[in-house]
């Protein structure tokens, strides 16, 4: 089967590899109908992501049928139709139990990074019972495509940061990630929601479809809060950008006491300031996602309350992944998210 594969620091090259086949009986090998580029797989060409091997097949945002399964696999069948879940898990350990699946002991981002991924004709993955989702007849593979990771994240992202309907909510970063957060912090039907980004084509991207979200650029970001909340700044605060000047404008924007969540990923230590900020008493809540909500998120879009279909700006075939890689690093042509279906 041909398969991404990460052969070098800064090289991935389309290679030729056996089919993917069962190896535990809780494991289900799924064909890839469509999957997509994160980020996370930018990290790993650029060698930042040592878990990550030299060999492994690449991606862990995809969509497809399920193959075959192993004997302790009861959710999926082969034929059905699934969304494959970034994160492993086991279920049953101390951290599964409580839902931070994120810190499953036998598990964490598996799919793509320690294992083979699903940049591939065929993808085995893990507990499967756990790390599939079966999509809805009436929900197509493009609007399954993100359940897994970025739409995990968002889902997540703003489920923890505990939003009501009269919080005003500045979202830092319109790329993919902060546009799934996007979707999910409308199903609280907050008062306010505020866009904050440094890319005048992203901003663009989130007035044409967000006509009701108030999108700002960093220098009148604190500004505009000023404006909206009688000087106190924002209820709630999520970080998706990652930069040394968006975790600071995350606590700046908010108001005292507010809750600030961090999903955003950075490449150096960030700074909590605690003269400048004591006594603005702010609940900080940081870290990966716990992706055990897929499910959840699958019925969100059967019943048309989440809808992503228009991230995907561009498609490829498999044969012609490195082009859609270069598109994608290079941030050309507007791109958001880059959908590429197996051939
Ligand atoms: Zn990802
Ligand atoms: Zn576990």
């Amino acid at each position: 089967m041909k398969a991404l594969t990460y052969t070098a620091k800064g090289r991935f090259e389309l290679n030729n590899k056996p089919k993917q086949d069962i190896i535990d009986p809780t494991d289900a090998v799924v064909r890839v109908t469509l999957s997509s580029i994160c980020s996370s797989d930018l990290h790993i060409l650029h060698g930042a992501v040592p878990q990550a091997e030299v060999g492994i097949t690449v991606g862990h945002e995809m969509v497809g049928v399920v193959e075959a399964v192993g004997s302790e696999v009861f959710k999926v069948k082969p034929g059905d139709r699934v969304a494959v879940n970034v994160e492993t898990f086991c279920g049953e350990c101390f951290y599964c139990k409580r839902g931070f699946v994120n810190n499953c002991t036998s598990g964490g981002w598996k799919i793509g990074c320690r294992i083979d991924g699903g940049q591939a004709e065929y993808v085995r993955v893990p507990f499967a019972d756990n790390g599939l989702t079966p999509i809805p007849e009436d929900v197509s593979d493009e609007q399954a495509l993100f359940v897994g990771d970025i739409l995990a994240t968002g889902y997540w992202a703003a489920k923890i940061s505990e939003i009501s309907s009269d919080d005003s909510v500045l979202i830092i970063g319109a790329g993919p990630t902060g546009l799934c957060t996007l979707e999910c912090v409308r199903l609280y039907n907050p008062a306010k929601i505020v866009v904050c980004e440094i890319d005048e084509t992203r901003r663009e991207f989130v007035r044409t479809h967000y006509a009701d979200v108030i999108v700002v650029e960093p220098k009148e970001c604190q500004k505009v809060l000023d404006g909206l909340t009688d000087e106190r700044g924002s209820d709630r605060v999520i970080e998706v950008a990652g930069t040394e000047d968006t975790f600071r404008m995350a606590w700046e924007c908010a108001r005292p006491n507010a809750i600030v969540t961090i999903v955003a990923l950075y490449e150096k230590a960030q700074t909590l300031p605690q003269p400048d900020m004591y006594g603005k008493n702010l609940t900080f809540k940081t870290g990966g996602v716990d992706a055990c909500d897929c499910d959840k998120i699958m019925e969100l879009i059967a019943q048309g309350k989440i809808e992503t279909t228009h991230l995907i700006t561009h498609c490829y075939p498999l044969s012609r992944i490195l082009e859609a890689y270069r598109l994608f690093e290079k941030r050309e042509d507007g791109v958001i998210k880059v959908a590429i279906s197996t051939d």
